[in-house]
């Protein structure tokens, strides 16, 4: 049956890609006539490079920005560095959230999907087997019938409201003030942190401009209230003590630092990613990442449930999965901010917490947590591998004259089965696994490994760890629905 997505941001487009790759039919509808000329992120992390590199898409979006090595947790003047993270991309990736949306766009068009533009989600109505949707275009208000509908549609999520899904969590506290302007004269206020008479200001370089943040004193009357430039100019001369004088503004906005999760991202046949699933307060500067990721671990599980093969709980695997990391995110995030906070009382915290993030592992572990690298889900098999559960590494791999990855293999955004040592292991073909045997140089105590199509192992077995045919089946039969056979696959080579 066909999806809708509502909402063509990150979390919208990766989807729908990762639905038109399995082969579902899918319409994306945006309420915007046509894609924000506004700019609010403008990073990628590495967990979203790994993602983008299992479909064979992470060089377009590399060839657009600079890598930098090092990213801000907390402190700006202690960034963390990158460099020890598990990854083949130890970076952050700069590249505008406007761009990001323009690539995935395209990879979609290319993947046959148009999105349409000015179509806006109003209501919904759904029973056991389908969603009644209406959408309004322009003055006309319509219903269609789909299997699925997929709530993108970002923090505001009418999807989220239409289908009764709570958005508990903690309400704005404090907001901020955020400026995409130019200095009249640059040489008036450096990039980075400038500790002002009352505040701290935040610059960072734009090609053409600058953005610049800061707290509001108060909470907003209205917090909808459009900030112009003479309000913003007044704000910034009072954090610094002196004027710097603003000009030719492309956006100004505020954000708040409230962190809400839904308490369900699966609610029958709708189902909730990126934003309309959770809120935090943008420091870390993941949202994009998040979305992208959350696009990515639904896209196979709804297409199957699509489909009709999935098997019995794997769309719920989706809530149990993402909602921990949702959670997850919203504790480092808020952690984030109140360690931003510039008050005297949070000095002694804050030195002590940079002297820790200091020390190489927790480095190491705070940028994996940031990144999402460290992300591991539920195995629901036994097993002590460390990779159960986590994004398999990029390992190379060879078959046969030909030299592959597991990143290459998972292109087709299905699952892959990969036989790699000498011994016979159990395993059915199955029109829905791809079957490779190989020999993997780097690791040649790898038995066999099933991997998910959002590249995480599902099963692992080695050498010196030989996992028992039962935890393959119970694998096979939790991700796929299907059950192993008696039969045996061939060795390598045969
Ligand atoms: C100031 C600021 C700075 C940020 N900086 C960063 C950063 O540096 N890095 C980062 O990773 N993240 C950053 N973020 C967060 C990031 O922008 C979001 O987390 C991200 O856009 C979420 O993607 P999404 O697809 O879930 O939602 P969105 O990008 O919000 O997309 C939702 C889409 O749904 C559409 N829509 C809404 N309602 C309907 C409806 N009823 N029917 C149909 N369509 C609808 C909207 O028009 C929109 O196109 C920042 C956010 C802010 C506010």
């Amino acid at each position: 049956m066909k999806v809708m997505v509502a909402g063509a941001g990150p979390a919208g487009l990766m989807l729908a890609a990762e639905l038109a790759l399995a082969g579902v039919g899918v319409e994306v509808v945006d309420r915007l006539p046509r894609r924000s000329p506004f700019c609010r992120g403008f990073t990628l992390n590495a967990r979203s490079l790994e993602l983008l590199d299992r479909r064979g898409i992470a060089d377009r979006f590399l060839a657009e920005g600079p890598t930098v090595p090092y990213g801000m947790f907390a402190d700006p003047h202690r960034p963390l560095d990158l460099t020890a993270m598990d990854t083949d991309h130890p970076y952050v990736l700069g590249i505008a959230q406007t761009r990001v949306e323009e690539l995935l766009e395209q990879w979609l068009a290319e993947l046959g999907v148009a999105v349409s533009w000015g179509h806006e989600v109003i209501d919904l109505d759904q029973d056991g087997a389908g969603v009644e949707v209406t959408v309004r275009t322009g003055g006309q208000r319509g219903r269609r019938r789909v299997g699925y509908l997929a709530g993108c549609d970002g923090s505001r999520s009418a999807v989220r409201k239409l289908a009764g899904i709570g958005f508990p969590g903690t309400a704005a506290g404090t907001y901020g003030l955020l400026a995409d302007v130019e200095l009249a004269d640059p040489a008036d206020l450096p990039f980075g942190m400038t500790d002002g008479a009352h505040g701290t200001v935040f610059v960072i370089p734009r090609p053409g401009y600058v953005r610049i943040v800061l707290d509001e004193p108060a909470p907003p009357a209205d917090r909808d209230e459009p900030v112009r430039l003479a309000y913003f100019q007044q704000r910034l001369n009072e954090v610094l003590g002196r004027p710097v004088e603003l000009r030719d503004p492309r956006w100004l906005t505020r954000f708040s630092d409230a962190a809400r999760q839904a308490d369900h991202y699966v609610a029958g046949r709708v189902v909730l990613a990126g934003d309309a699933a959770h809120i935090h307060p943008p420091a870390g500067a993941v949202g994009v990442n998040v979305a992208l990721a959350d696009a990515v671990n639904l896209g196979w599980k709804l297409a199957a449930s699509a489909l009709g093969r999935a098997p019995a709980g794997l769309l719920d695997s989706y809530h149990h999965e993402r909602h921990e990391v949702g959670a997850r995110l919203l504790r480092t995030t808020r952690a984030q901010a109140i360690l931003g906070r510039r008050h005297p009382d949070l000095d002694p915290v804050r030195d002590l917490f940079g002297e820790l993030a200091g020390l190489p592992p927790v480095n190491t572990y705070l940028a994996e947590l940031a990144a999402g690298v460290s992300t591991r889900y539920d195995p629901r098999i036994p097993g002590e591998h460390p990779w159960l559960g986590k994004l398999t590494p990029n390992l190379k791999l060879v078959m046969g004259e030909q030299r592959t990855s597991v990143a290459e293999l998972l292109r087709p955004a299905r699952p892959v089965f990969l036989h790699l040592g000498d011994r016979a292991l159990p395993t059915i073909p199955d029109g829905t696994v791809d079957i490779h045997h190989a020999h993997c140089p780097d690791h040649p105590e790898l038995e066999g490994l099933l991997i998910r199509p959002d590249g995480h192992t599902a099963w692992i077995s080695t050498t010196t760890d030989p996992q028992p045919a039962d935890t393959l089946a119970a694998a096979w039969s939790t991700w796929l629905g299907t059950r192993t056979t008696t039969r045996t696959a061939a060795a390598p080579g045969d």
